[in-house]
């Protein structure tokens, strides 16, 4: 349940409630708005006596949260949940795109991408060091190189870093490099790495299971919220169907389904939910007249050799005319593609 608290509660009177709230062995997550603060008080479904918080000072009123997931629901936060990325913002007006390769190969191979990207508009670079292969032989990743590589990217292009991180144990190293750290969709139900991305307080990707449900994917992002980490943005990278002739099908319906159930910044990847660059513009295109947030895209600058998902990565003149058939799409719904520091340099003494 979400309790309310009046315009003029004041703190020891919140302080107050909050006590109240874990003294009857319930979790709570403070949101304070504008105008007032509302607890979110969070148990595991057991019922309890709601008069004794009506009764508290300062308590206005209190709503019962209706969904399994609570902190990503709506219905917690009518407000689109914003936060910055290192110089652009997610989930506000602007499109967010993150592109980059899907494994770092080399340090060559990434800094050359992480250059293209940015200068066709990317806002963040992606790549793996740890990879979630089908095959156990198959590359699987540079480990605590490749995160030395991205640090390396971040600190020649400063574009922000989104990066896998596969094992509980691994997040902490991980999140040394990452500014998000990438719940694959591999792993979108494991509980133990879900919880420890949530302590990090890193930002947090987590990608649809290819069989998981939109509520399945939300419970993965109540996990990540039940710590405290606020920062976390949903990810539609396709779901296994009937249909072969792509690698998968692309929920689209997911995207305004997640907008509407979530207050959380919701992206699409179209490189993974086709598996073919040929369809990856227009899917791109689609994520974002549905209303995405942003794109997760991978780019190679020789697709031909690249360790993993090849034929899925644009090269970079495809990704820049990607990102211009975005832009269209994102005027013509009354948005556009982000402002960032890093791809809109800023004169000095100009209009904002
Ligand atoms: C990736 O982003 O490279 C990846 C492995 O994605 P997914 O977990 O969606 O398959
Ligand atoms: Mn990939």
């Amino acid at each position: 349940m979400m309790i309310i608290m009046r315009a003029d509660a004041t703190q020891e009177e919140i302080s107050a409630v909050v006590e109240r709230v874990e003294a009857n062995g319930l979790r709570a997550h403070l949101s304070r708005g504008e105008e007032r603060t509302i607890i979110g008080a969070i148990g595991d479904g057991r019922p309890i006596n709601r008069d004794q918080f009506l009764i508290l000072p300062g308590v206005d009123r209190i709503v019962p949260i209706s969904r399994p997931y609570k902190i990503a629901s709506r219905e917690f936060s009518p407000h689109n949940t914003v936060f910055p990325l290192d110089g652009v913002e997610i989930g506000g007006e602007g499109v967010v795109i993150i592109a980059g390769p899907c494994s770092v190969e080399s340090r060559e191979q990434t800094l050359e991408i992480a250059q293209a990207v940015k200068e066709a508009g990317a806002h963040a670079l992606r790549g793996g060091a740890y990879k979630p292969r089908t095959s156990p032989y198959s590359f699987q990743g540079l480990g605590e190189k490749g995160l030395e590589i991205l640090a390396e990217a971040r600190e020649v292009t400063g574009l922000p870093i989104v990066t896998e991180v596969m094992s509980p144990e691994l997040v902490p190293l991980v999140a040394r490099y990452a500014d998000v750290l990438q719940i694959g969709a591999r792993n979108m139900q494991n509980y133990a790495l879900l919880h420890a991305a949530g302590e990090s307080m890193r930002p947090v990707v987590v990608k649809r299971g290819m069989s998981a449900t939109v509520e399945e994917l939300l419970m993965a992002a109540e996990y990540v919220l039940s710590h405290g980490n606020r920062r976390v943005i949903l990810c539609e990278r396709g779901i296994r169907t009937f249909e072969t002739s792509t690698r998968n099908t692309t929920d689209i319906n997911a995207v305004p389904v997640l907008k509407a159930l979530s207050h959380l910044p919701v992206v699409l990847d179209p490189s993974h939910s086709t598996g073919n660059w040929e369809y990856v513009t227009a899917i791109a295109r689609a994520a974002v007249a549905a209303g995405a947030d942003g794109l997760m895209v991978e780019v190679h600058t020789h697709p031909d050799q690249a360790l993993s998902d090849g034929g899925q990565s644009l090269k970079p003149e495809r990704f820049a005319e990607m990102v211009r058939q975005v832009r269209a799409i994102a005027r013509a719904i009354g948005r556009d593609v982000a402002r960032s520091q890093h791809t809109q340099p800023v004169l000095q003494g100009a209009a904002p």
